[in-house]
């Protein structure tokens, strides 16, 4: 009853926002976790699902490996249609990405990616989570949690995990699930980031684009009119004053190409990050914290995946580091 309601308002404020003049375009500000952070409470450790089962990560970047419940995968529950597609929900654990209240982005990316998973699963993909949890991927030192709160430290090791993660996966691509966030609570929309540096470009900004129709279509069809704010190149993420090794690598590290002592096993795969909803806007806020929200993104993210599993990769490079 409660989402009936919300869900028709958020349709009424979202058309009245686009009918309005064009929206600055916002810096993404959650990436690497600049927000500031208000501390945790540790969690136990989770029990892996049943029908799961890890995947090894060997790397000398992640020399603790990864937590329990972290890295694993989901055969399908139908048909095989021998794809595996790699999932990584933002965040978690230590790190609660953009906060909103009582919204963190940790577990929005976690509710999107366990849906994801078990509609991809139902497909007849196989998929590989990259946490099933509310934890970090790596198994992260003491000295990289400090009053509740990641450092810098254990951002950059937690990210290398995932990548490593999703190399182990042999995923024909990946998707990094987040929510965004900026200072002006009437800044909402979609956007989607891909890497245009690496020997695969070509097949990111495919995925990237699919990625982005695919949420506009979902988010339609649930009768949702949610500001496209478009792809956009990784390039503009740079520069946000966290470490000086981050703004001088400038992009993403789970889609960025490699640099030697800050990302030297690169993922191997085509990639993306979805950011569907800011989290800093009240209504969509919302819209994200419901089911019907969830299930949309879900919806569109699966069927971004679908198509770009149906086409085949153009060259062998695809595989490629760099
Ligand atoms: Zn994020």
């Amino acid at each position: 009853m409660v989402g009936a309601l919300l869900l028709a308002g958020f349709g009424l404020y979202a058309q009245a926002r686009l009918a309005g003049s064009a929206q600055a375009r916002a810096r993404t500000t959650d990436m690497v976790s600049s927000l500031p952070f208000f501390g945790s409470t540790p969690t136990p450790t989770p029990k892996p699902p049943p029908d799961s089962y890890p995947v090894a990560v060997q790397t000398p970047e992640v020399p603790n490996g990864v937590v329990a419940g972290a890295c694993l995968a989901f055969n399908p529950t139908g048909v095989d249609l021998h794809h595996t597609f790699f999932i990584d929900p933002g965040h978690g654990g230590p790190d609660p990405g953009a906060t909103a209240g009582s919204v963190q982005e940790k577990d929005l990316s976690l509710a999107v990616a366990l849906q994801l998973k078990d509609q991809l699963r139902a497909d007849g993909y196989r998929v590989v989570l990259a946490r099933t949890a509310d934890t970090s991927v790596a198994k992260l030192a003491d000295s990289q949690v400090q009053n509740g709160v990641l450092t810098n430290s254990g951002v950059h090791l937690d990210a290398l995990a995932r990548i490593a993660c999703a190399n182990a996966s042999h995923a024909e691509a990946l998707v990094s699930i987040h929510f965004n966030a900026f200072n002006d609570p009437g800044v909402g929309g979609q956007e989607t980031y891909y890497d245009d540096a690496r020997d695969f470009a070509g097949d990111n900004l495919r995925l990237a684009k699919l990625l982005q129709s695919s949420l506009q279509a979902s988010f339609n069809k649930a009768g949702w009119q949610v500001p496209d704010r478009g792809v956009l190149s990784d390039a503009s993420t740079g520069n946000n004053g966290l470490t000086p090794e981050a703004d001088a690598y400038g992009r993403l590290l789970e889609l960025g190409p490699t640099k030697a002592g800050w990302n030297d096993h690169p993922t191997t795969m085509p990639g993306a990050l979805v950011e569907p909803f800011f989290v800093s806007d009240p209504v969509e806020a919302q819209v994200a914290s419901s089911p019907e929200g969830r299930r949309a993104i879900a919806s569109g993210i699966e069927q971004a995946l679908i198509g770009f599993a149906s086409v085949p990769a153009p060259s062998p490079s695809a595989a490629a580091g760099g």
